[in-house]
């Protein structure tokens, strides 16, 4: 086992969770054993050039874990605490979330193990261009479209595009999503994973008895994710946000703030911190603030067996990928808090990725209200789609998605029958 693999196996996780749904629908041992392991996996250890002239060898993975439902679609992570287990799990999820919203993708994932953050950009564009050489014979618009994640960014998936298609002698911007629009990028492709989160805030409020017009919401990570949630809730649906975090530390007022204001103050100062005329707050008291909506948008592992109980929110939208532990899912459950999961609440972002690799490979590119809209029926359908299944098992919207999601894999996979 490497060193760096956390005492907590992500992969292992991931079994667990597949076993959960096989007992509650059903599986019999092969389906389930189909489920529980990576279809295809790839190791690649190659040598990069560093600015100083030395060679330095690197290792990567890219997993592609069912390919059922249609080509496989996965993120590529940059960080030193990779491992093929994380890889593997990450993989597994993305399966899971391109079903829930019913895009015609399996999952994957890719990750190097480097440190992007003492890299020059001269190293990471060599690094990405033979990472991608070296991938290349598995990934393709028909095979596997890799996307941005931690620490990789849309001048990497250029690099990427570029790589392939010099190889294959002409220009394939298809085989990678989350590309800069002028390369074949889609409109609102940035602001997908907010804007889709507050459709499904929106969807859900209904059921809970909220309101979200003049309701409140706490953003706990007020990034990509978390900031353009706060906007469209705002903007659109006439939500009060009345608190923002980040990493610096929280901000709180009772009668609301403009969002907008709060980036300005944000791309100024580094921070949401010292916004005028809010108060100031810990992440941990914003995670418990009596309001209606609050939505997680920064780390994983935020509510815990530890403060799920005092969580006050009526909804909680997980913006940000794993931010609520298990041992918190029962709490949250028991208290009858609507908890958006991750697979759901996050799913625009790979949403519009489908959009994009469609207009690559139709050669026909969308207007952004045309991008919004189709987001916006995919979201509200998912959230009813979630909604119903758990109702019917009685189990929480987590337990919800994963049912839904594994059922259309498994229907791909009998439909498909096992080859030979
Ligand atoms: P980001 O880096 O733009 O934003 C993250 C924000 O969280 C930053 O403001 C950071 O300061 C803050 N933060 C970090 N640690 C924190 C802490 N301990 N307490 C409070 N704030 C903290 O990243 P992002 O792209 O918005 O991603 C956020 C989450 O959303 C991640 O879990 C990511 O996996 C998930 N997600 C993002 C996308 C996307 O398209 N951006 C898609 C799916 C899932």
């Amino acid at each position: 086992m490497p060193k760096n693999e956390s005492t907590i196996n992500p992969f292992e996780t991931a079994q667990k969770q597949i076993d959960i749904v096989a007992d509650l629908i059903g599986l019999n041992g092969g389906v389930r054993q189909v489920l529980k392991h990576p279809k295809r996996e790839l190791t690649v250890n190659f040598p990069v050039q560093m600015d100083d002239g030395s060679h330095r060898v690197f290792t990567g993975y890219r997993v592609q874990y069912n390919m059922a439902r249609g080509p496989t679609k996965g993120g590529i992570r940059y960080h030193p605490q990779v491992t093929l287990d994380e890889v593997r799990a990450l993989a597994a999820w993305m399966t899971w979330k391109c079903a829930v919203v019913n895009i015609p993708y399996g999952g994957a994932k890719g990750g190097v193990i480097c440190d992007p953050k003492h890299m020059s950009k001269h190293e990471l564009e060599r690094m990405t261009r033979r990472y991608a050489s070296e991938i290349g014979p598995i990934i393709g618009p028909e095979i596997d479209i890799p996307a941005p994640d931690v620490y990789t960014d849309s001048q990497t998936m250029a690099w990427i595009m570029d790589t392939y298609s010099m190889q294959k002698g002409y220009s394939v911007p298809g085989v990678v999503t989350g590309k800069p629009v002028s390369l074949g990028g889609s409109e609102g492709r940035g602001e997908a994973t907010g804007r889709g989160c507050a459709y499904v805030v929106r969807e859900a409020a209904k059921d809970a008895g909220i309101r979200v017009k003049g309701g409140s919401v706490a953003v706990q990570g007020f990034g990509n994710a978390g900031s353009v949630a706060a906007k469209i809730l705002h903007d659109e649906q006439g939500a009060m946000i009345v608190a923002a975090s980040d990493t610096k530390g929280g901000v709180y007022k009772a009668d609301g703030f403009n969002p907008s204001a709060l980036e300005e103050h944000k791309a100024k100062t580094g921070s949401v911190v010292g916004f005028p005329g809010a108060k100031a707050i810990s992440n941990d008291e914003l995670l418990e603030l009596k309001v209606d909506v609050l939505i997680p948008a920064a780390l994983e592992n935020q509510i815990t067996g530890k403060n799920a109980d005092k969580i006050q929110a009526k909804v909680v939208a997980e913006a940000a990928n794993g931010p609520t532990v298990p041992e918190a899912d029962t709490i949250l459950f028991q208290k009858k808090t609507t908890v958006l999961p991750d697979i759901l609440a996050n799913a625009g972002g790979v949403t519009v990725s489908y959009f994009e690799w469609a207009q690559d490979i139709q050669g026909f590119f969308w207007p952004l209200t045309e991008v919004n809209n189709r987001l916006e029926r995919v979201m509200v359908q998912s959230y009813a789609d979630v909604h119903k299944v758990a109702q019917q098992h009685k189990v929480h919207n987590r337990t919800g998605a994963y049912v839904l999601a594994i059922q259309r894999v498994v229907d791909a996979m009998q439909l498909r029958g096992f080859y030979p």
